[in-house]
């Protein structure tokens, strides 16, 4: 079976990180720094951040658990959109945070149905952009004017871990994070490719820093996974030719889907999100690519059940993907 679930890479990690990582092996008996330092400071030259504002944990997952565990509570309510990645809700769940959820306009997401739901109680807005499962995304811009409109009480933390194949020539948000109430997250588990290592980090202002790193575990990314991450973003070019990869791979692909009559928007991300008529379609699309060894995701936890994310894999793959859509399309839709 072929995984195109996951929204993992469609390919290994820079041979620099499989390199570096081989190498940590050999310093195993010792515990990792527990700061970071030369993760952070790799991490603050590629991206042009303040190495002390940045935190790092086992997978952005990490620290969005931690965020809300900081932040959030039975009075302290949780944000976030319509489609807004499973954790966000999941997260406020485990510590009794009520989980607002605003609508959204063509699965994207609407800043002003977000302003809406706002209460004087809303501690946390969590928004994914590009948004996961949507894979749509809005503009660096919209971001800012949200960031605006939404009150000094409310932290905003936008999740950036597809960042990478969406913004190559947006200004970054980096900069909001000055103003005190805004982190934003990224991870090395999409363009990187490491999504086995579990390495997250983000930006977040120093207040906010201190207290979520109470919550992280200490040490809670091994030395050979730091050395992966080290040595991966130092490699800008192998990072920025997969995100050009994917977007060839994944634009072909969707121009083929469309072929078919099938609907899906454009993509941001090293996903697709194809949308059925019904949840029946789409049951009937998954097992015909099941039966030739592809696992996509369906939605339904989503309440997407009409819609599957596929993963955009090696082309091969993908080309594969799209005749077995094909045939069954035609089959179904006859
Ligand atoms: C994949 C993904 C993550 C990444 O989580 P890690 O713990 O860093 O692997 C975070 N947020 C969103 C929206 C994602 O899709």
């Amino acid at each position: 079976m072929t995984s195109l679930a996951q929204n993992e890479s469609l390919r290994a990690p820079s041979p620099l990180a499989i390199k570096a990582g081989q190498a940590a092996l050999v310093s195993s008996a010792a515990y990792p720094d527990p700061d970071y330092h030369i993760l952070r400071t790799s991490i603050s030259n590629a991206y042009g951040v303040d190495p002390d504002l940045i935190l790092c944990g086992a997978g952005s997952m990490e620290l969005i658990t931690c965020i809300t565990h900081a932040f959030a509570g039975p009075k302290a309510r949780v944000l976030t959109s319509e489609y807004g990645y499973a954790l966000f809700k999941n997260s406020a769940m485990k510590v009794a945070a009520p989980c607002d959820l605003a609508r959204e306009v063509s699965q994207a997401v609407s800043t002003s149905a977000l302003l809406q739901a706002v209460t004087s109680e809303t501690r946390l807005c969590f928004l994914a952009n590009p948004g996961n499962p949507t894979g749509t995304a809005l503009s660096n811009n919209e971001i800012r004017e949200f960031r605006t409109r939404l009150p000094e009480h409310v932290l905003l933390i936008v999740d950036e871990a597809y960042g990478e194949f969406a913004q190559a020539h947006e200004q970054p948000l980096f900069d909001l994070v000055d103003h005190g109430n805004t982190v934003i997250l990224r991870t090395f588990s999409k363009a990187y490719g490491l999504a086995a290592g579990r390495i997250g980090w983000g930006l977040f202002p120093p207040a906010t820093r201190e207290q979520v790193q109470k919550l992280i575990i200490p040490s809670s990314i091994c030395t050979v996974s730091a050395a992966m991450a080290e040595a991966a973003v130092q490699d800008q070019i192998y990072m920025q030719e997969t995100c050009k990869m994917t977007a060839q791979v994944r634009d072909e692909f969707i121009r083929e889907v469309r072929s078919f009559n099938l609907t899906c928007d454009d993509s941001h991300t090293n996903f697709v999100l194809i949308r059925f008529s019904n949840n029946e379609m789409s049951n009937a699309a998954d097992a015909a690519l099941r039966q030739q060894g592809l696992v996509t995701r369906g939605m339904g936890g989503y309440g997407l059940g009409h819609c599957l994310r596929v993963t955009v894999a090696a082309r091969e793959v993908m080309t594969t993907a799209a005749e077995v859509l094909e045939k069954w399309s035609r089959e179904y839709l006859r």
